[in-house]
């Protein structure tokens, strides 16, 4: 089939890494930037490290990776390596998925929060060519927090959702809003407004968002006017979804690591986040290797995504690290767990 064929010009799964600059702090610490990269593919890690007679030494680990973005790239070349070849194959039935992965402070949301506004404009862009002019497409974005396994509504007061699956395999998220957008600055106010209701964890707002997965959706639409006859043959527009883009802002990855923390609900928090990126390594897995069975039932998260681990699936995981030597361990765990996912 023709459409099958152009997209697969575009890789199903795609794992690429990003490091940050060293900050403020880490320079004024003197702290060594132990990761570098080559060919935009290759990157090592120089592990410090210290024999049992305290000498000092380097272990090195080399990694490869669909791409791997310097500390130079900027947010726009992050946006034409990552999103930008998928955003016509939404109109061709593809629900995509782009995930931040990595811990807390790392970049993850510096990386993921341009994103869809990029994303935007280039939909809309597509949206008034003549092919889809006539073809009333529309596109509408929501945008949600799955903390302690609960879903959240972060454009209407943190309303609590629940979601059930309509027997077609679609996720249906009952109460989540959904707006309709013609214009960047409007995507804009929405994140800032979402990003500003996120979870501020139990342990207080300094932690801030980085105990809860976030969730942006932009979901283009067919609309057609449908006549009721229960109601009089009244006329309802109906909107069918064509294709999807999701943006997932990660928990921090060393959250999951918090499930012997003195706090019962810290425990619970990192328990249910250490589930969830498992089950979705699992599930990507799965999905790169063409399996039948996806095991999204293994989390919230992978549960909610579900209809985007069938049919035409994108995926695009931006693994992102810390350079400076005393991420090291973290850096390392976040690149194995981007090693496993292919
Ligand atoms: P995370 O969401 O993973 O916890 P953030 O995105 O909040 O991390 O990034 C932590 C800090 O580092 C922020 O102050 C952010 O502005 C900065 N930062 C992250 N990535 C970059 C980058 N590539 N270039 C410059 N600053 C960055
Ligand atoms: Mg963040």
């Amino acid at each position: 089939k023709e459409s099958t064929n152009r997209e697969n010009n575009v890789a199903k799964i795609r794992v690429v890494v990003r490091k940050r600059p060293l900050n403020k702090k880490e320079l004024s610490r003197k702290e060594d930037d132990v990761v570098t990269v080559q060919d935009n593919a290759y990157l090592t890690v120089h592990e410090p490290k210290l024999k049992v007679d305290l000498t000092a030494y380097v272990e090195k680990h080399e990694f490869c990776f669909d791409a791997v973005l310097d500390e130079n790239v900027t947010n726009d070349e992050v946006y034409r390596t990552t999103v930008e070849p998928i955003i016509p194959t939404i109109f061709q039935r593809t629900k995509a998925t782009c995930f931040a992965y990595g811990q807390t402070g790392s970049g993850k949301t510096y990386t993921m929060q341009p994103l869809p506004l990029r994303a935007v404009e280039d939909l809309i862009r597509l949206l008034n060519q003549p092919v889809y002019y006539n073809q009333n497409f529309k596109l509408w974005l929501s945008f949600f927090e799955i903390y302690g396994g609960k879903l959240f509504d972060l454009l209407s007061d943190r309303r609590k959702l629940c979601m059930r699956e309509d027997g077609r395999q679609q996720v249906c998220i009952v109460g989540l809003q959904e707006f309709e957008v013609s214009d960047v600055q409007i995507v804009k106010d929405f994140i800032e407004r979402g990003n500003a209701s996120r979870s501020t964890g139990s342990t207080g707002a300094n932690e801030e968002s980085s105990r809860s997965h976030a969730i942006l959706q932009l979901v283009v639409k067919k609309h057609s006017e449908v006549k009721d006859p229960r109601r009089n043959n009244v006329t309802n527009l109906i909107g069918k979804v064509v294709g999807k883009i999701s943006f997932i802002d990660l928990a921090g990855s060393e959250r999951g690591a918090d499930t012997t923390d003195n706090d019962r609900q810290t425990r619970m928090e990192g328990a249910e986040i250490n589930k969830s990126l498992l089950a979705l390594k699992e599930c990507i897995r799965a999905l790169d290797n063409d399996q039948l069975h996806i095991p999204f039932r293994g989390s919230k998260l992978t549960e909610v995504l579900r209809d985007s681990f069938v049919g035409n699936s994108k995926t695009v995981m931006i693994s992102c690290i810390s350079p400076n030597a005393g991420s090291c361990e973290h850096t390392l765990n976040t690149l194995r767990y981007a090693d496993r996912v292919k």
